[in-house]
């Protein structure tokens, strides 16, 4: 009975991380259009809302930044930087896909790593560009060194959201589940820490847009990324992310 009492009052460890939500493209660049009509929905404004919406769902013992929180031009560069003004413990980039073939539809999750897969090749080409100046020269040696160091956990960090994408996406909304991936994005590489690149989807997919526009998906797709993200950090016993 003395032991219950003690283990009834042995303290409860409940660590508080900072989550860095970065919503992709912005200001002059639009990123992924799509059309609804004779409208244009830009991929920047999609990513900020779905970015908006994962802060509000995750709990409040953890503090949460975005890296804009308003239409503005914010290179690759700063948007890492942001993670080590702010400390974050993971950086999580929300982004929607395109592609010359209509039929392409679905969401993907990636992790930072090493691929020749093709249609990931297609990806980077379309994340990285912003890339700007003498940094598209990107280091070789510092992305082998995050990979190294940050991969086990971002891998991590990846499964538990797409997990939780995969119990509701292809169930509530009939989307395609693009699997979870690697990829060599600079974000990733240039935020040295714990992170993740979302593809929430297929702008230039009918079926795909029109998923992506409703208050639904935007409401359940968010409370998804939000729980994943939510179970990965109460997996974390201690705050030692590995971040340099
Ligand atoms: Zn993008």
């Amino acid at each position: 009975m003395k032991v219950l009492f003690a283990l009834l009052f042995l303290p409860v460890y409940c660590f508080s991380f900072v989550v860095l939500i970065d919503p992709g493209h912005g200001g002059q660049e639009l990123g992924a259009i799509g059309k609804h009509g004779k409208k244009h929905i830009y991929e920047k404004d999609i990513s900020l809302q779905i970015s908006k919406e994962i802060k509000r769902y995750i709990n409040k013992q953890h503090t949460v930044y975005l890296t804009r929180s308003f239409d503005r031009d914010l290179s690759l560069q700063e948007r890492a930087k942001m993670a080590d003004t702010v400390k974050a413990d993971i950086f999580v980039s929300v982004h929607f896909n395109s592609s010359i073939k209509e039929r392409h539809n679905g969401f993907e999750t990636f992790y930072l790593h090493n691929t020749k897969n093709k249609a990931t090749k297609k990806v980077e080409r379309i994340e990285n560009k912003s890339l700007e100046g003498d940094d598209k020269l990107i280091n070789n040696i510092l992305i082998d060194l995050v990979i190294q160091k940050t991969t086990k956990q971002s891998k991590k960090l990846a499964s538990s959201v797409h997990s939780q994408l995969n119990r509701t996406l292809p169930s509530k909304f009939k989307m395609q589940d693009r699997g979870l991936k690697k990829g060599l994005f600079y974000v990733l590489a240039l935020a040295k820490r714990p992170a993740i690149l979302l593809e929430g989807g297929f702008m230039s997919n009918k079926n795909d847009l029109k998923k992506i526009q409703q208050r639904n998906f935007i409401k359940e797709y968010s409370k998804a990324i939000a729980k994943g993200i939510e179970i990965y950090l109460a997996t974390l016993t201690d705050k030692t992310v590995p971040i340099f």
